[in-house]
């Protein structure tokens, strides 16, 4: 059973057997080993993924016993998914002797005084009722070991942010943080940044193809020529808008300052700047002020940003989802927009990767006016070598199976 190289533990194994689950998701994939190594985590995932369990069972696992003292709390912004996540761990601890409890408002305070009372492992919550109870005395968070902040994104549009803090501060310092939201506003950044210690960020995309109205293509290259395509590239497409992502803010830095020089008007988005500075880049390019916005996934993830006629990988996304989700931003609603990555020999798993995420193979296309250095990534598609590509983009086909792109042009 796949669910066993995770180190859970035997009775939550036999939970997750009971549930039927044969196969984890992709965030439990991704999460759970973090999780079990005690890491802080950001799951960028909606519901639906498979959360919860990616959260509950590597945190049931590790709470083996009933201690009767409150170690985990989870905190929801209504009182549906409470109860809900309430339902899933008592289906995933069934096996154990694991005590759990909901508590939400809208109801009497007698069953939840009584639970509360008789001493709980763990308390699923919306954060209005239980910042009651705390202040009532029937609710202590002095031991908790494990938070979860789940739908982070939702509980600030209901505004509970405030009582979210407040309910971080009554739990000890020393513990570990977990933090589930579909999109990362900047307020969110702030709860992340002041109550997680280095957190690992996983991201999960709902989609698992690309939008209809957006044409994706590769264009291989060797590594040392990657900063003269990106340029070349800039130079022949008449770009609106642009977004270039990058690995590290490192590159990112490095790749902002190039296209500075080339005279390109360039915005920088990464976690290392100043919210000040991210707030700028990030309006600038919103009102046009800025051509380019450089960014890392990190601190592009959940921006919306309309109109973005092009999106450039500069490194391809590690991540098979984070490609849907950067080449999503282009192609917005009636705008069909390009997205294109830059490949080097060394990417082909990741890029392999990406083409089984999506189901599609993405075209492989060249840079006519480019004078290109020779790479491996050039045999791909001659005769007896693996085809790379399988959707028509504008350009002319040549023999190797590639095509000159770019052909599109737009109107300023
Ligand atoms: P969630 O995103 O946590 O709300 O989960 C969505 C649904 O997927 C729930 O009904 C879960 O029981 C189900 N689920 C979660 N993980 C798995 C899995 N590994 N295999 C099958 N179903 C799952």
């Amino acid at each position: 059973m796949p669910f066993t190289k995770f180190g859970l533990s035997e009775p939550i194994l036999e939970g997750v057997k009971a549930m039927g689950y044969v196969d984890p998701t992709p965030i439990q994939l991704r999460a759970m080993p973090l999780i079990m190594e005690g890491k802080d985590v950001i799951g960028s995932a909606q519901t639906g993924t498979g959360k919860t369990a990616a959260f509950a069972l590597p945190i049931l696992s590790k709470l083996a016993q009933s201690s009767v003292a409150t170690r985990v709390l989870i905190l929801e912004p209504t009182r549906e998914l409470a109860a809900q996540v309430e339902t899933a761990i008592r289906d995933f601890a069934r096996f154990t002797n694991l005590r759990v409890t909901v508590v939400f408002g809208g109801v009497g305070y007698g069953k939840q005084m009584d639970d509360l009372k008789r001493g709980i492992d763990i308390i699923v919550a919306t954060p209005g009722r239980l910042l009651d109870h705390i202040e009532r005395g029937t609710c202590k968070l002095d031991k908790v070991e494990y938070l979860i902040l789940d739908e982070a994104d939702r509980m600030l549009d209901m505004g509970f942010l405030p009582d979210v803090k407040r309910i971080v501060e009554r739990c000890p310092a020393k513990r570990q943080t977990l933090l589930f939201s579909a999109t990362v506003p900047p307020q969110i950044e702030s709860l992340i940044s002041w109550a997680m210690k280095n957190p690992e960020t996983i991201e999960i995309g709902a989609r698992r193809s690309p939008a209809e109205n957006v044409k994706h293509v590769i264009y291989p290259v060797a590594e040392d020529q990657k900063s003269d395509l990106l340029r070349a590239l800039l130079d022949q497409v008449n770009y609106e808008s642009v977004i270039i992502f990058c690995r590290t803010k490192n590159r990112a830095d490095r790749i902002a300052h190039l296209l500075k020089k080339n005279n390109h008007s360039v915005a920088l988005l990464h976690s290392n700047r100043t919210q000040r500075e991210r707030e700028q880049a990030l309006q600038g390019f919103r009102e046009g002020k800025f051509e380019v916005l450089v960014a890392t996934d990190i601190a592009a993830r959940g921006l919306d940003i309309a109109d973005v006629s092009h999106v450039i990988n500069y490194d391809v996304p590690q991540h098979p989802e984070d490609y849907i989700h950067r080449i999503g931003r282009t192609g917005r609603a009636e705008a069909t927009g390009d997205a294109f990555t830059l490949m080097v020999a060394e990417d082909s798993p990741h890029v392999a990767a990406i083409e089984r995420f999506i189901s599609q193979k993405i075209s492989r296309i060249k840079l006519e006016t480019f004078n290109y250095h020779y790479t491996a990534l050039f045999e791909e598609g001659k005769p007896g070598q693996p085809q790379g590509h399988d959707r028509k983009v504008k350009g002319v086909r040549l023999s190797g199976g590639y095509y000159f792109g770019p052909a599109k042009r737009r109107k300023r």
